[in-house]
């Protein structure tokens, strides 16, 4: 026994994912004892429940029957004060730390005498539950180590990003990926209305959250339904109530350490918002977007005033053409917004490049560009646009540095153009808007087209 003690231990020790562990467990046990399937069920404090330890920690409610999950509880409840239980050609055997059960094992014996496998397991189950716990704390250690690097990623994000309603949904999507069991909703408050917009997902059914959100100061903690079902964690920043994350548990109440975890993302993702915040109002100073050295919107504004009164002096023609990457959120999607925003780099630079000195480059919004052609007319202008499709088109922008291991070494976007020339009714604001109808029915007719306004 002591020889089949020490393989144990050794094989144990060479094993470091949870399915690697039943796997080894039932071949030996198989092997040396007859037994037939194993399954190893580990106690979640966090949620009072029996999850499984192979399957994803799936809880037991989710994976079996009626009957196994009653037995599976019996059993865990009576194991607190033995060490093994048979019932029906099962055997279930306490998993410890110290004198506290953690869980249990259970063994499919059908065909065999216990005794020995009940002495053997007297040691055995040690050794086990170390290993389980070993790995419950690496997975958890893990789960640290990912949101470390989610944090960081946003925050990478945001430096180039300082639109709220950009930046809240990637907050969105990271918190839904640490919080399982808890719908997420975030809003953001107007501070003038009072009002609160739902920003993460796009919709929220439970009409009883509006209400509750009206409660809120800036000095509220979080806010708990007397059920304890709904939790309200407010986005408070420099002592303004600026928004509101919102936590519905879809099995049961939220419990202490719950809160706790979503008190903490709320904070930080205060923090991320203040940044941006902090962020926005010095790009307000500045000329040029970030991301892609064109003019930021507010300048692009500027530059069009300009324009538009200077080519109506002059009487000189003046186009403007509005573009926008297509199918960028799907970029996005697949690849994740750091690459997302490689792509609009390259876009942009590319764009660039077919530009005389002249010509004037914005960033509109997102992914949209405004480009300004003075002293063009638009049939040079549609000229220009034609080539700015066409280079975007065969451009292959190489992503294997910084994804190296993704299957897909090179993306290829296009991008679909409005253009429209200046006529002498039109002011500045009908210069954008005429291009930027043309680019909507460029979207329509099958996008990576170039459409002339009015044509
Ligand atoms: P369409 O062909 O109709 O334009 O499809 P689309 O997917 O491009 O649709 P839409 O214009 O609605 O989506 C734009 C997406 O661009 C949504 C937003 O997440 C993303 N986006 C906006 N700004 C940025 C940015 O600065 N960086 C990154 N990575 N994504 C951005
Ligand atoms: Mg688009
Ligand atoms: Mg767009």
């Amino acid at each position: 026994m002591l020889e089949q003690l020490k393989k144990l231990s050794k094989d144990l020790s060479n094993t470091f994912s949870a399915k690697n562990i039943i796997e080894l467990l039932s071949v030996f046990f198989a092997e040396n004892f007859g037994t037939g399937s194993i399954d190893i069920y580990v106690f979640d404090e966090t949620t009072n429940n029996l999850r499984d330890f192979e399957k994803n920690w799936l809880y037991i409610e989710e994976i079996c029957t009626k009957q196994t999950i009653q037995d599976l509880y019996r059993h865990y409840e009576l194991l607190k004060n033995t060490t093994y239980t048979e019932d029906k050609n099962i055997l279930y055997y306490g998993l410890y730390k110290g004198d506290r059960p953690i869980g249990l094992i259970k063994f499919d014996v059908s065909y065999i005498e216990t005794d020995n496998l009940i002495e053997f397991l007297n040691t055995a189950s040690y050794f086990i539950s170390l290993k389980v716990q070993n790995i419950i704390l690496s997975e958890k250690m893990q789960k640290n180590v990912d949101f470390h690097d989610s944090m960081k990623n946003i925050a990478k994000i945001i430096e180039t990003q300082y639109e709220l309603n950009y930046i809240v949904p990637i907050i969105g999507e990271m918190i839904d990926k640490f919080i399982s069991n808890h719908l997420i909703y975030i809003f953001l408050r107007n501070e003038e209305t009072s009002d609160y917009t739902l920003v993460w997902p796009n919709s929220c059914r439970d009409e009883k959250i509006q209400g509750l959100l009206n409660v809120l100061t800036p000095n509220s903690d979080c806010i708990m339904t007397a059920d304890k079902k709904i939790g309200l964690f407010p986005l408070v920043t420099e002592g303004k109530l600026i928004g509101c994350i919102v936590a519905k548990s879809t099995d049961g109440k939220l419990n202490e350490k719950e809160v706790e975890y979503i008190e903490q993302l709320t904070n930080q993702a205060a923090t991320t918002i203040d940044r941006a915040n902090v962020y926005a109002e010095i790009l307000k100073h500045a000329t040029l977007d970030a991301l892609t050295g064109f003019y930021n919107r507010r300048q692009l504004e500027e530059r069009i005033k300009q324009e538009v009164s200077g080519a109506k002096r002059k009487n000189k023609p003046l186009c403007a053409i509005m573009t926008d990457i297509d199918f960028f959120k799907q970029v996005n999607d697949t690849y994740g917004h750091a690459i997302g925003d490689i792509v609009l780099k390259t876009v942009s630079m590319v764009i660039k490049s077919q530009l005389r000195d002249y010509d004037i480059a914005g960033r509109y919004g997102g992914e949209e560009f405004t480009i300004l052609l003075p002293y063009t007319n638009i049939n040079d202008a549609k000229m220009v646009a034609e080539r700015l499709r066409a280079s975007i088109a065969k451009k292959t922008i190489d992503i294997s540095k910084v994804v190296p291991d993704s299957p897909h070494k090179n993306i290829n976007v296009t991008i679909s153009l409005g253009v429209h020339q200046l006529s002498k009714d039109d002011n500045e604001v009908d210069l954008l808007q005429k291009a930027d109808e043309a680019l909507y029915r460029a979207k329509g007719n099958g996008r990576n087209k170039v459409v002339v306004y009015g044509l």
